[in-house]
């Protein structure tokens, strides 16, 4: 009934994984943004095993998903003591950032699309390429608009949803959606069945390139 019934239903969270792009670029983000040495001070929160892992991590390297969900509440509760302001949108502005730089680099063949539906459809998901296991499908499309949901995957902190909400908005930038707006509109850790995220924008680059770089943030 709780959300934490509902997530502690969920299977094997310790077997999930992620990409080791998302934890380095989730340092780079904070000290690119708040200052050199905040990430020396959340890996300082950490055990001494998560501070080993990270210390030795490649952006290619498979980690415990759960080593990104503590470094993430370590981050959350950093920038509460120190920055309260900053932390309501630190995360979703860290997964914009992910998208923009590492992503761009790792995996410009499946940022680089000339249409946000095309990117959004392709066979091979933008979320299989940083988390195992589960994938985010298309249960909604129209023609500006598209509801994505997270299956087969347990989000475990809402760090991890926000995350979604600025990469998914970078990544329709990227693939030439104008005005891109994105929502969290159903969250598993809020008691929903799913978590899911509405897509909208308004138009489509009127050239059909990408429009790389285009985005919100600095050019990678
Ligand atoms: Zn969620």
């Amino acid at each position: 009934m709780s959300a934490d019934e509902t997530r502690h239903a969920a299977p094997a969270v310790a077997a999930q994984r992620a990409r080791g792009s998302a934890l380095q670029s989730t340092l780079d983000f904070l000290d690119g943004t708040f200052g050199h040495g905040l990430a020396g001070r959340v890996i300082a929160a950490l055990s001494r095993d998560d501070q080993t892992r990270i210390a030795t991590v490649t952006p290619t390297d498979e980690v415990p998903y759960l080593l990104l969900v503590r470094l993430w509440d370590a981050a959350a509760a950093q920038l509460e003591a120190e920055q309260a302001a900053e932390r309501a949108t630190w995360a979703e502005r860290a997964g914009e950032a992910s998208i923009g730089s590492f992503g761009v680099q790792l995996y410009g063949g499946i940022l680089r699309k000339p249409t946000p539906h095309e990117f959004l459809t392709q066979s091979i998901s933008l979320f299989r390429l940083y988390y195992q296991p589960g994938d985010m499908t298309v249960v909604e499309e129209e023609a500006t608009r598209t509801v994505l949901r997270l299956v087969g995957f347990d989000p475990v902190t809402r760090a991890f949803c926000r995350r979604q909400t600025g990469g998914l908005h970078r990544a329709i930038t990227l693939a030439g959606g104008q005005a891109a707006q994105v929502e969290h509109v159903r969250c598993l850790l809020e008691g929903d069945a799913f978590c899911e995220w509405e897509l909208t924008w308004t138009g489509e680059a009127a050239n059909g390139m990408p429009a790389v770089g285009a985005g919100a943030g600095p050019s990678p």
